[in-house]
C-alpha cells in the first residue's frame, strides 16, 4: 500500500489520537439526518477499514450506538467526534478536520444528498448519490461479503 495513504490525527483536547491506513484518497460528505443531527451540519469524513484505524487514549472515548447497524464515538472530554462505525463491515468513517494533515486528499463525494440543508451547498464537483442509491450500494456489498464468508466456512476448505 501507498504510503500516501498512512496519516493521523487528534481530538480537540489531544487526549485521543490515533493512526490509520485510508482506504482511498478522498474525503466524503454525509448530508443524512442523522449526521446533520450529531454535528449541526454533513459529516465530512475519510474512511478506513477495520483494523486500519489504531487508536491511543481509547478508555476517553464514548461510543454511542446511533442504530442497529452503526455506532459513533466522540471523546468524553472535549466531545470531539472521533468516529462513525458501519458494524456489519467494520469500517470507519474520520472527521477530516481531525487529520494532522488534509494533503493530498480529494473532495469528490456527496452522498444522502436528498437529506442534505437547504441552507448552503458544495460549490466542488462531487458525485451525489441520494439515501436509497447508498442504502443499494451498501447491501449489494454486504451481500458479497456474506457470501465470501459462507465459502470460506465450509467444511474443510
Ligand atoms: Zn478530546
Ligand atoms: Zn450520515
Amino acid at each position: 500500500m501507498s504510503n500516501d495513504l498512512k496519516t493521523s490525527g487528534r481530538c480537540l483536547c489531544g487526549e485521543i489520537s490515533f493512526t490509520a491506513e485510508l482506504t482511498n484518497n478522498h474525503a466524503d460528505a454525509c448530508h443524512c439526518g442523522m449526521c446533520q443531527h450529531w454535528g449541526g451540519g454533513p459529516l465530512i469524513s475519510v474512511g478506513t477499514a477495520a483494523g486500519d484505524l489504531h487508536i491511543v487514549g481509547g478508555e476517553k472515548l464514548t461510543v454511542f450506538e446511533s442504530s442497529e447497524w452503526a455506532e459513533r464515538a466522540f471523546c468524553s472530554k472535549c466531545g470531539s467526534h472521533m468516529f462513525f462505525r458501519l458494524k456489519p463491515t467494520g469500517q470507519f468513517m474520520v472527521p477530516v478536520g481531525l487529520l494532522d494533515s488534509q494533503s493530498g486528499l480529494g473532495f469528490t463525494k456527496e452522498i444522502f444528498f436528498d437529506e442534505r440543508s437547504a441552507l448552503y451547498q458544495f460549490a466542488n464537483p462531487t458525485t451525489k448519490q441520494t439515501g436509497a442509491e447508498v442504502r443499494a450500494e451498501f447491501a449489494a456489498a454486504l451481500s458479497k461479503k456474506r457470501q465470501q464468508r459462507s465459502h470460506r466456512a465450509e467444511p474443510g476448505s
